[in-house]
């Protein structure tokens, strides 16, 4: 099983798929464990790496997860087979904005197109539990929402580092949630709802 996982992160580093760093998955995994987690869905599968991770914390835990790149959706499907996780992890290979889910989940993890943040937790609070959380990753966003604005060259990367701090305005100002910001990984928020 390790070995598998070795492999999946050796593709990852070579096809510059970004997949969450180890701190942040030991963030997911300990949030998992501690709060008895059993259904989560994920935003942004991209080769299924974060989503084997969570599935393989528990044997009763399932996930779906989303995600719109087909060739990223195949290695997922091909990786979750390779660990025999095909009945408790579903990959949806659509637009998550074009996903409608009728499911509750006690955890939701976003880690798409990081200028939709707003949006997918807008759409997929509405399958939230009682009490459930949602996490988002790269709130740093590479370390460049701390950077001053006009160091930033791209137009592109100033655009999303302004959507990443409006992000972080919003889950501020949300009173339906009690949001925890963590400098681990690319940055992570929790937010839990009251
Ligand atoms: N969670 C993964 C990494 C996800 S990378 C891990 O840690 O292993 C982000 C992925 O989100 C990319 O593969 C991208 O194609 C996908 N994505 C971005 N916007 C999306 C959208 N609107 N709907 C579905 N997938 C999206
Ligand atoms: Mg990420």
């Amino acid at each position: 099983m390790f070995d598998k996982i070795q492999i999946i992160k050796k593709y990852a580093k070579e096809n510059n798929v970004p997949i969450m760093q180890n701190d942040g998955i030991d963030f997911l995994i300990s949030y998992i464990k501690k709060n008895n987690i059993k259904n989560i869905l994920e935003i942004g599968t991209a080769i299924g790496y974060s989503a084997i991770m969570m599935a393989l914390t528990s044997k009763d835990i399932k996930v779906t997860t989303i995600e719109r790149d087909e060739l990223r959706y195949k290695e997922a499907i091909k990786n979750i087979k390779e660990l025999n996780l095909e009945d408790r992890i579903t990959v949806i290979n659509k637009d998550a904005f074009d996903v409608e889910l009728n499911d509750n989940f006690e955890l939701i993890f976003i880690d798409a197109a990081k200028a939709q943040s707003i949006k997918f937790f807008e759409k997929f609070e509405n399958n939230l539990t009682k009490n459930g959380a949602i996490i988002t990753d790269n709130l740093n966003f590479h370390g460049l929402v701390k950077t001053p604005e006009e160091e930033i060259l791209s137009r592109n990367v100033r655009g999303i580092v302004r959507k990443t701090k409006a992000y972080i305005e919003f889950l501020k100002n949300n009173e339906k949630y009690n949001t925890e910001f963590y400098d681990i990984g690319d940055g992570i928020s929790l937010s839990i709802k009251k």
